[in-house]
């Protein structure tokens, strides 16, 4: 999903695409806020924007946008583009070691089309301490063209090392627009 289609959050997501079209986002990134209101959305479209084929100015202002249609914007919408990967909770309910170091393996190697490597953590929270310790020196120096993305509701449960190599978006809550209340 393209930033445009991402519901509320203009001011934060005008600042990252801003970013992006400067390449200035730093590569790794803490991505925080209620649950609900689409912060894995947002990463999903940092995701497309970076690796999008025909990225463009958006018309409502946006500094550019994924165009949600070309063939990386479809699979990363599917969840098969080769150079997306999403770390999220297994049926332990944490998120390992093991998945930290094979995303660390990939990052290590060139994107294999697309512009960027980029790494979802979903609900980063429930990465073991000993995955959060892994993933430091890769958050620390992140290898060229590789961009992370952690997201979570509860950054506080995140080791302040992690947390200190990651600078915070914050995703507020949705305001719902008086219009839609009647
Ligand atoms: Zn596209």
């Amino acid at each position: 999903m393209p930033f445009r289609e991402v519901v509320g959050h203009r001011a934060v997501i005008s600042r990252i695409a801003q970013a992006v079209e400067g390449d200035s986002l730093p590569p790794s990134v803490l991505l925080t806020g209620p649950g609900g209101v689409g912060k894995r959305l947002l990463a999903g479209a940092i995701a497309q924007t970076l690796n999008c084929g025909a990225p463009r100015r958006d018309a409502s202002g946006l500094a550019v946008d994924a165009c949600g249609s070309c063939s990386a914007c479809r699979r990363i919408a599917g969840g098969v583009y080769p150079d997306v990967l999403v770390l999220a909770p297994g049926e332990g309910g944490s998120i390992t070691v093991d998945q930290v170091r094979v995303a660390i393996e990939q990052v290590g190697y060139r994107p294999f089309e697309g512009r960027r490597r980029v790494i979802v953590v979903d609900d980063a929270d429930l990465l073991v301490p000993a995955a959060q310790n892994a993933l430091l020196k890769t958050l620390e120096e992140p290898p060229p063209r590789s961009q992370f993305v952690l997201v979570t509701a509860r950054p506080d449960m995140l080791l302040d090392t992690v947390r200190s190599r990651c600078p915070r978006l914050r995703i507020g809550h949705l305001r719902r627009h008086p219009a839609a209340a009647a």
